[in-house]
């Protein structure tokens, strides 16, 4: 009966599950293997992470903006970034710093068993809060501040994802990775970075380079 009074609504779901799958499809192609990474990408509606008038844009392999001079990543980006993470080993909890839409946030929610997540531009905190709630995300905690100091209180933390490029990796940072810890980050000058994956060896720090990328810069202060 809702199909019927609604069939715009229902055919938009069905659409938007097709892309999905096509898009999944794109990711394996570009050489994303890692299976719980497709099954999230396939799994949480990107379309809602974008405004309204950019939904039929989603499911296309690139970065959207979302306001505030910010963007959605590319879905390749999230998954490499999220294969990157998972990777070495197994994990419970990852620190995201830029919420942004929230979406990165979501796929790591879909794999993992707690997600907390820093935003400097309150209104995009406030958004992205509001939406992975009512998606039904309530392992994701999130915080409006400044990421580059991390999240102190609940540190340390076994894994660390930054979403936005700095010239350097912030020491609060480092210092709040798990021993044995992965912090993967774009490291450069803006829209211009080398994605890093730097991993905690006891005293010791392993360095590797992922390839090139590009960010929005990772700002101090909160606005
Ligand atoms: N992960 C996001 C998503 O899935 O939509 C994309 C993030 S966007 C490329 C980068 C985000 O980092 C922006 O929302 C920006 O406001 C945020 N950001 C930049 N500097 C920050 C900082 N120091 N602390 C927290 N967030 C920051």
């Amino acid at each position: 009966m809702v199909g019927l009074r609604h069939p715009h609504v229902r055919g938009l779901g069905m659409t938007a599950q097709r892309n999905r799958k096509r898009l999944v499809d794109r990711l394996y192609e570009e050489g994303i293997r890692d299976d719980r990474v497709l099954k999230a990408i396939g799994t949480v509606q990107r379309h809602r992470f974008v405004d309204e008038a950019l939904a039929n844009m989603a499911y296309r392999d690139t970065a959207l903006p979302i306001g505030h001079g910010q963007t959605i990543s590319q879905p390749l980006i999230v998954a490499r970034m999220t294969e990157a993470l998972l990777e070495p080993g197994p994990f419970d909890t990852v620190l995201e710093v830029g919420t942004g839409s929230g979406y990165q946030a979501a796929v790591l929610a879909e794999i993992v068993d707690q997600v907390l997540t820093v935003e400097r531009i309150r209104p995009l905190y406030q958004r992205a809060g509001r939406l992975l709630r009512e998606l039904g995300y309530h392992n994701v905690r999130l915080r409006q501040s400044d990421g580059s100091w991390g999240w102190p209180q609940l540190g340390p933390f076994e894994r660390i994802v930054v979403t936005a490029g700095g010239e350097q990796i912030p020491d609060a940072l480092r210092e709040q990775l798990a021993p044995d810890g992965v912090l993967v980050m774009p490291v450069g000058p803006s829209g211009r970075q080398e994605l890093i994956r730097l991993t905690r060896h006891g005293q010791d720090w392993e360095r590797e380079s992922l390839g090139l990328v590009s960010f929005v810069p990772l700002v101090s202060d909160k606005i």
